[in-house]
C-alpha cells in the first residue's frame, strides 16, 4: 500500500483498502459535511491497531531527528514501529499527509476535584484560593468527585494531555477515593492517583491507612492494566497552616510515608511552596528521605543547597508557574532547576485558579522564566519546553519506561496535530509551533494506551452534553448549599 493521494487531505481516518470510502471510514474527516456529523457514540471508532500514515514525527527521544513521511504503527495498546511504508493490513489506518505526530502532554499534579471550582478563586478576600476550596470543599461527595474527574479528563483530552497525576486531597471517605477513581477509569486518561489527606486533617492524624491498604490490595479493578496507578500525596515533615510552618508529628509522616515505601510506590510532597514552607526540603534532605521515588511539589523557594539535596538525591520537581504566581508563592527557580540537571514536570495543579488545562501555557511562562532569569534568550529552547511537557514529565512520575515520548514498546499515548490553522502558518519548527500556536481545535487526534478519545473536536468517550448539563447543575447546588 502507499500514501499516495486517494482521499481529499481533510479526511483524516480511511479503512477501505481498496480506497472506497464508506461512511464509517470518513469518520473523524475534518470539516465533515452534515452527512456526517455523527454524534460522540457513533464516532467511538474502535480498534486494537492502528497505522497513522505519512506524518511528521517529533518522538520526543532525546537526539532524535524530527521525521518526515513517517508512519506510526500501534497495535494492543502499545507502538510496536516508526518507520516509512510500514505495511499493516489489518490495521486501522490513520491519513496524517500535513500532521505532525507527537506524545500526548503529561501533567505531573493536579488536585483534579477542584476542576469543579474553575474560576471560582477571584483573588477576593472571601473567593481566595484556600478559603473558597475549603469551604466548598466540604460539600463534595463521591458523585461531586467522580464528575470533577470527568470534567477534568474531557478538559485534559481536549488540549491534547494523555496523563494526569491525581493529586487527591479531599479524600473525606473511602467512597470519595473510590469516586475520583471511577472518573479516571471511565475517561480512558492514563493516571497517576496520589492518595492524600484532606487540607482540614489535623497533622497528628495519619492517613487512612487500612483503606489504603486496601486500594491497594485490590488494585486490578482499577490499573486497567496499567494505565491507572497508585501513590502516595505526602504531607511532608512540616505542614503549613494559617501561614505558619507546623511539624508534623514524627509518628504521622513515618507512617504516612511507609505506606509508599512498603509497597514500592511513588510519593509526591508540596514543598517550599511559600514563605511559610520554606527550608522543607532541607528538612526532607537532614532527614534522608529525598529520593527517585519522591516528587516535589512547587519547590518555588528552594535555596542553592536544598536545590542541591534535589540534585544528589534524583528526586523530581513539579512545577505549576500560573498558579505560583497567581496565588503569591512566587517565582519557581526554573534556571538553577535546570542548571542542576533536576528532573522537572509541568502542572495544572488547580483550574480553581488557572482556568482551562493549558499545558502549553505552563510550558510557556517555564520557558519564559527559564530565559528571564538567566537573560538568555537561548537558556531553554522550545523543543526543552516540549520535553519538559512529554518526556521528562512522565519521568517526573515514574513512567517515563510507559509515556512521554514514541517509540516501540511505549504505551501509544500520542496526539496528531494539524497544521494548516491560520495561527500556525507560515510552517516553522515543529517543537516551536506547538509550544507558541497550538489551540485545543487543532488537536485532530489524542490516542491514549492505543485508544482513540478525541477526534477532530469530539470526545468519543465522554458524552459531552451530559458532562456539561450535570456539571452546571451540580456547580449551581453547589454554591447554594455553600450559601
Ligand atoms: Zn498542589
Amino acid at each position: 500500500m502507499t500514501n499516495g493521494a486517494i482521499f481529499p487531505i481533510d479526511k483524516l481516518l480511511y479503512q477501505d483498502r481498496r480506497f472506497t470510502p464508506s461512511r464509517r471510514d470518513l469518520l473523524i474527516g475534518v470539516g465533515a459535511t452534515t452527512a456526517l456529523s455523527l454524534s460522540p457514540a457513533a464516532a467511538n471508532s474502535v480498534s486494537d491497531e492502528y497505522l497513522i500514515q505519512g506524518a511528521t514525527v517529533l518522538t520526543m527521544v532525546p537526539g532524535a531527528a524530527i521525521l518526515v513521511d513517517h508512519d506510526v504503527h500501534v497495535r494492543n495498546r502499545r507502538i510496536v514501529a516508526i518507520g516509512k511504508n510500514i505495511i499493516a493490513p489489518a490495521a486501522t489506518r490513520l491519513d496524517a499527509r500535513g500532521s505532525i505526530v507527537m506524545p500526548g502532554l503529561v501533567d505531573t499534579h493536579w488536585h483534579l476535584w477542584t476542576t469543579l471550582l474553575r474560576n471560582l478563586a477571584d483573588n477576593s478576600d472571601a473567593n481566595g484560593y484556600f478559603a473558597m476550596t475549603g469551604r466548598l470543599g466540604r460539600r463534595f461527595g463521591p458523585k461531586e468527585m467522580r464528575l470533577a474527574a470527568m470534567l477534568a479528563a474531557a478538559d485534559a483530552l481536549d488540549h491534547g494531555i494523555t496523563t494526569v497525576h491525581d493529586w487527591c486531597h479531599n479524600i473525606r471517605s473511602p467512597a470519595h477515593a473510590r469516586g475520583a477513581l471511577a472518573g479516571l477509569r471511565d475517561s480512558g486518561l492514563r493516571a497517576r492517583f496520589s492518595y492524600g489527606a484532606t487540607r482540614q486533617t489535623p497533622f497528628d492524624q495519619p492517613l487512612a491507612a487500612a483503606d489504603f491498604a486496601r486500594l491497594h490490595a485490590g488494585w486490578g479493578e482499577w490499573s486497567d492494566g496499567g494505565r491507572l496507578s497508585l501513590g502516595i500525596g505526602w504531607r511532608g515533615v512540616m505542614a503549613t497552616m494559617d501561614d505558619r510552618a507546623v511539624a508534623v508529628p514524627d509518628a504521622v509522616w513515618r507512617a504516612d510515608l511507609k505506606l509508599a515505601r512498603d509497597r514500592g510506590l511513588p510519593v509526591s510532597v508540596h514543598a517550599n511552596n511559600s514563605a511559610a514552607n520554606s527550608g522543607h526540603v532541607r528538612r526532607l534532605d537532614e532527614l534522608r528521605l529525598l529520593g527517585r521515588d519522591m516528587q516535589i511539589v512547587h519547590a518555588v523557594n528552594a535555596e542553592a543547597d536544598e536545590i542541591a539535596a534535589l540534585a544528589r538525591s534524583g528526586a523530581s520537581v513539579s512545577l505549576a508557574p500560573s498558579s505560583e504566581l497567581t496565588v503569591g508563592f512566587g517565582v519557581p527557580p526554573v534556571a538553577a532547576l535546570r542548571r542542576a540537571g533536576i528532573v522537572i514536570g509541568a502542572s495544572i495543579d488547580t483550574p480553581a485558579l488557572v482556568g482551562a488545562a493549558d499545558l502549553l501555557r505552563e510550558l510557556r511562562i517555564i520557558q519564559g522564566l527559564a530565559n528571564a532569569l538567566a537573560a538568555d534568550e537561548m537558556a531553554m529552547t522550545p523543543l526543552d519546553a516540549l520535553a519538559i511537557g512529554t518526556r521528562e514529565g512522565a519521568a517526573s512520575l515514574g513512567l517515563d519506561g510507559v509515556a512521554g515520548s514514541l517509540a516501540p514498546g511505549k504505551c501509544a499515548d500520542l496526539i496528531v496535530v494539524r497544521r494548516d490553522a491560520l495561527s500556525l502558518l507560515p510552517h516553522a519548527d515543529p517543537a516551536t509551533m506547538i509550544l507558541r500556536s497550538l489551540r485545543p481545535a487543532d488537536i485532530r487526534v489524542v490516542m491514549v494506551d492505543g485508544t482513540i478519545l478525541k477526534q477532530d473536536g469530539l470526545l468519543t468517550k465522554i458524552d459531552r452534553a451530559a458532562l456539561t448539563a450535570d456539571v452546571l447543575e451540580t456547580s449551581a447546588r453547589l454554591a447554594r448549599d455553600a450559601g
